[in-house]
């Protein structure tokens, strides 16, 4: 349920009911929008009639169902775009999108640097980079772990870009928090619930991966399950779908990001280069996805694709990336966005 309160309601109106919404038994969501407040009941469905009653309570001037099984993520409690800030400058969702690139995984100091240096020439706002991999197999190179997210660190210090870097573990949860500026949840990890409420509980933004096997209405659950935790910095990212088709790596699903704003307030991003896997396909679909609405793109960049580690085969080299960005800005523009 959604308590609406009336556009002047007082703040003790207010507190007054986030109270008797605890003492019913229901945990209290207030989102403060600038017309007026809102307060999302969260809890058992069934008995979700008892506040109906609140009706009568002072300030308020509807309780209203959300009919979404989604109910955080869902445009039915929060009707303006949500915008993720990830520093001063950098905000996922506004007029401005956000490019986050880099390497698939952290391989050396002077790879990560490198890449650092030449994605933000070419206009990224964010450096991406996995020290923590979740491989296929386990015999495949899982990452550089803490001595990785120490060289992001390293790289931000260089450039200050902000980093994004994955987490693929709950246990290590608190120490990539403690160095990165955004926290990615991968695709393999997409229905990890134990994962997604341990990063739910930290203050860091999240980057949610679609699963290869979700539908759109599981990944908005599984953003379900980081926004009731408290942490409502999700920024969710189309990365491509598991269906019949041998020619791409998956199937970019783009149709995903006009009903995704459809559906939430969430700011969507796109990433080409796992929705693709072949990086001669990541310039037409990283325009493509700007052009049908995405609020930013995370592509991967290696200075040397050749010699990669992982995912060589769709990573761009700096000058391709740069080529990317160029196009980036003419679409975003022919969208009434900046790039
Ligand atoms: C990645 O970003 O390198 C990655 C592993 O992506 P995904 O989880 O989308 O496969
Ligand atoms: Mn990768």
């Amino acid at each position: 349920m959604i308590v609406v309160m009336k556009a002047g309601a007082s703040s003790a109106e207010i507190g007054d009911v986030i109270g008797e919404v605890e003492r019913l038994g229901y945990k209290p969501h207030p989102i403060y929008g600038v017309e007026r407040t809102v307060i999302a009941c969260i809890g058992d469905e069934r008995g979700k009639t008892v506040l109906q009653a609140l009706e009568a309570a002072p300030g308020v001037e509807a309780v209203v169902p959300i009919l979404k099984p989604f109910k955080l993520a869902s445009r039915e409690v929060h009707g303006a775009r949500s915008r993720v800030r990830i520093r001063d400058g950098v905000d996922v969702g506004g007029e401005r999108l956000v490019v986050m690139a880099g390497p698939c995984s952290v391989e050396s100091e002077k790879q990560i640097l490198d890449t650092a240096v030449a994605v933000k020439e070419a206009g990224a706002s964010l450096l991406r980079g996995g020290a923590y991999k979740p491989r296929t197999s386990p015999y495949s190179f899982q990452g550089m772990e803490v001595e990785g997210l120490k060289l992001l660190a390293r790289a931000r210090a260089e450039t200050g870009l902000p980093i994004v870097t994955e987490v693929v573990d709950p246990h290590d949860a608190e120490i990539v928090a403690e160095y990165a500026d955004v926290l990615q949840i991968g695709a393999r990890n997409a229905q990890n619930f134990a994962l997604l409420r341990r990063v739910g509980r930290t203050r860091k933004p999240v980057l949610l991966k679609r699963g290869m096997s979700t539908t759109l209405q599981e990944f908005l659950m599984a953003a379900e399950y980081i926004l009731s935790e408290g942490n409502h910095d999700v920024i969710l990212c189309e990365r491509g779908i598991r269906t019949f088709e041998t020619a791409t790596r998956n199937t970019l699903d783009l149709s995903a990001i006009p009903v995704l704003r459809e559906w939430t307030h969430l700011p969507i991003i796109v990433d080409p280069s796992h929705g693709t896997g072949h990086w001669q396909y990541v310039t037409p679909m990283a325009w493509a996805s700007v052009a049908a609405g995405a609020d930013g793109l995370m592509i991967e960049v290696h200075p040397d694709p050749t010699h990669a580690l992982s995912d060589g085969g769709q990573s761009l080299k700096p000058k391709r990336f740069q080529e990317l960005m160029e196009g980036v800005r003419r679409f975003a523009a022919a969208a009434g966005r900046q790039a």
